[in-house]
């Protein structure tokens, strides 16, 4: 058994042997304040009974938002050659879009065609979260979840779908509610291999 530890820090900014337990890039006092002067920057009294506990609240809820947890992704040698598709759809996910600080929400399908290694299931819904969390575009959330799973288990492919709804999109701008945007990311043989890659759509498509 292979064991890499996963760290909840851009791992271009943090050494990655750092222990990392319960790190967060969010200053919450630092937040708290930040939050308190936008209350007052959209008119609003921050002093006022009903708002005096907000400006903790907001700085609680963008702390959990961008502090993915730490996961340790287990990874096992493909003893008995499974040469199938490994698909897990319908991954719910949150995150937090980079242009406004809004929320996007959706689910994710990601698989791919083992190699020697297969990873634990479970950990293809962690690796979603875990990019999930921290100030995101969708094109290139897509992108990080599927060129981790090809660093971690060179597989000889890579799938990766995320169909989402940005509040940034439904509740302002266009206020296009209910519509939701697709991504996606394919690598190796179903990038290259239309029959592997139609597999792999149909059951992203299936859910
Ligand atoms: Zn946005």
């Amino acid at each position: 058994m292979t064991v890499a530890a996963l760290h909840p820090a851009d791992p271009d900014e943090v050494d990655s042997t750092e222990e990392s337990e319960g790190w967060s890039p969010v200053d919450l006092p630092a937040a708290q304040a930040a939050a308190r002067a936008l209350l007052h920057a959209i008119g609003a009294d921050p002093d006022r009974e009903e708002l005096r506990d907000t400006p903790r609240r907001v700085a609680a809820a963008y702390a959990e938002l961008l502090s993915p947890r730490p996961f340790v992704a287990t990874a096992f040698p493909n003893d008995e050659r499974y040469e199938g598709l490994v698909v897990v759809s319908q991954i719910a996910f949150t995150s937090l879009c980079e242009h406004h600080l809004l929320p996007f929400t959706g689910e994710a399908t990601v698989g791919y065609l083992p190699g020697d290694r297969l990873l634990g299931l479970s950990k293809l819904a962690h690796v979603v979260a875990y990019f999930a969390r921290r100030l995101q575009v969708q094109e290139r959330m897509t992108m990080q979840i599927a060129r981790w799973l090809e660093d971690e288990l060179s597989p000889l492919g890579v799938g990766v779908v995320v169909v989402a709804e940005h509040s940034c999109m439904t509740m302002r701008g266009a206020q296009a509610r209910g519509a939701r945007t697709t991504t996606s990311a394919l690598l190796g043989v179903l990038r290259d291999d239309p029959s592997a890659r139609a597999e792999f759509m149909a059951a992203a498509a299936r859910g």
